[in-house]
């Protein structure tokens, strides 16, 4: 099947096609007819299958052809997502479907000034693209005006369902006062999860897709590489100067271990730059963008950047660290393999991650491949590692040495 066989405006058509997108990926071929006649879908796709299009051009078909029938004011779609950055996205990839039609998009987030804001949204916005805190404050102090929405979609809906924005869904669905269509997206989603966006959903009209059994995306390679804990920064090292070439996303269990391998990187003189939330939005802004831009090719995150950012050309992702949330897992390898590219993870599992690899394999489904080493990069490994050891080791008994010659000196 072509865009060009949908039911869809000419403009979007064109929009597509100077996107570079021929065919509709699979999660597009099934969504896009049910949602433009009028069905609610809870839609489960592998990382970097193109859901954003997949809803994003029904509703932007829909929204189109109601203005250009006649004059509609008011929001008329509201996609909710986890993070700021996402929610930047999010309002690009409309941006860019929507050129040459009535539709105006606004992507709302927090970390920067709201008057801005208020006065877009007051000029007049069909789509409202936001995280849940902003949009929350701005519907409180009365500047959405949610009446007029007729689609509402939850992105990462998983993670927005969890994340104890169910409440906040539950509130907004009340204050929707048309019969509105309902779009659940995701690339994970369990069962517990799945009865609470079902009770959403009405009961008549759903359409489900269920991806394959493996929930990581079949675009992306990857492995575990057991190793002892204090030897992971000599394998992280070893893999950037052995990958010159590679754009690659490392993960790192919480900031202070970014920043931590960060200096490690910048003492070896390996360009990158980090990613999380202690950062300024400008920062995390700056940071994402630049690396966008492929002026360094190494970015080191938090589970933040785990969901949903689609950087089309990253080649390889790093767990430094395992994920604490075994879907997580399949979040993070996901931002490689994206579209039609392939990718590659591998994951450093120290002695105490054991249990979350269990926990990983458990919701994979399989055992995930273990990477085998040549002894030579092993005893390399031990050799450098137990150099660092003995040379901090030998840094203390240094000090220690001196101080208590100078006590000595003191005593005589
Ligand atoms: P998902 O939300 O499923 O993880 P995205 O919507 O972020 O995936 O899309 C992943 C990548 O695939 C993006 O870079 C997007 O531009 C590209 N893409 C989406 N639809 C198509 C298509 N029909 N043909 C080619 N590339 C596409
Ligand atoms: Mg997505």
């Amino acid at each position: 099947m072509k865009f060009t066989e949908l039911k869809i405006g000419d403009e979007i058509k064109k929009n597509l096609e100077n996107s570079g997108f021929k065919k509709p990926t699979d999660i597009q071929y099934k969504c896009i007819p049910s949602i433009l006649v009028g069905e609610d879908v809870l839609a489960v796709a592998q990382t970097g299958t193109g859901k954003t299009a997949a809803f994003a051009i029904p509703i932007i078909d829909m929204i189109d052809k109601q203005k250009k029938n006649r004059r509609t004011d008011g929001i008329k779609c509201i996609v909710m997502c986890p993070t700021r950055e996402l929610a930047k996205q999010i309002g690009s990839v409309f941006n860019k479907l929507s050129k040459h039609t009535d539709v105006v998009n606004f992507a709302l987030y927090g970390g920067v000034e709201q008057d801005k804001q208020a006065a877009k949204i007051q000029k007049g916005i069909d789509v409202l693209i936001a995280t849940p805190g902003r949009m929350f404050d701005l519907i409180s102090q009365k500047i959405i005006d949610v009446s007029s929405v007729k689609y509402f979609v939850l992105d990462e809906a998983d993670k927005m369902l969890k994340l104890g924005f169910y409440d906040d869904l539950i509130y907004i669905k009340k204050i929707l006062k048309q019969r509105h269509q309902t779009m659940f997206f995701s690339a994970t989603i369990d069962d517990e999860i799945k009865k609470l966006a079902y009770a959403q959903i009405k009961s008549d009209a759903i359409r489900i897709q269920i991806s394959p059994k493996d929930p990581v995306s079949k675009n992306v390679k990857h492995g575990v590489l057991f190793v002892k804990q204090d030897e992971k920064r000599f394998y992280l090292l070893d893999f950037l100067v052995e990958n010159p070439q590679a754009k690659i996303i490392i993960f790192a269990r919480t900031k202070v271990r970014v920043e931590r391998i960060k200096k490690f990187l910048d003492k070896n003189n390996i360009v990158c730059d980090v990613y999380h939330s202690g950062l300024a939005q400008t920062e995390r802004e700056r940071a994402l963008e630049n690396f966008r831009e492929n002026k360094f090719n190494i970015l080191v995150a938090t589970d933040i950047s785990a969901r949903g950012i689609d950087i089309a050309n990253v080649t390889n992702v790093i767990n430094y660290d395992l994920p604490e949330i075994a879907e997580n897992y399949v979040h993070r390898i996901g931002r490689t393999g994206r579209g039609t590219n392939k990718g590659e993870a591998i994951s450093f599992c120290g002695e105490e991650e054991e249990n979350l690899l269990k926990n990983i394999e458990n919701y994979t489904g399989y055992q995930i491949n273990k990477v085998i080493l040549d002894e030579q990069t092993r005893k390399k490994a031990e050799i450098s590692t137990l150099n660092d050891n003995k040379s901090l080791q030998k840094m203390i008994l240094d000090t220690e040495k001196h101080i208590s010659e100078k006590a000595k000196k003191r005593r005589k």
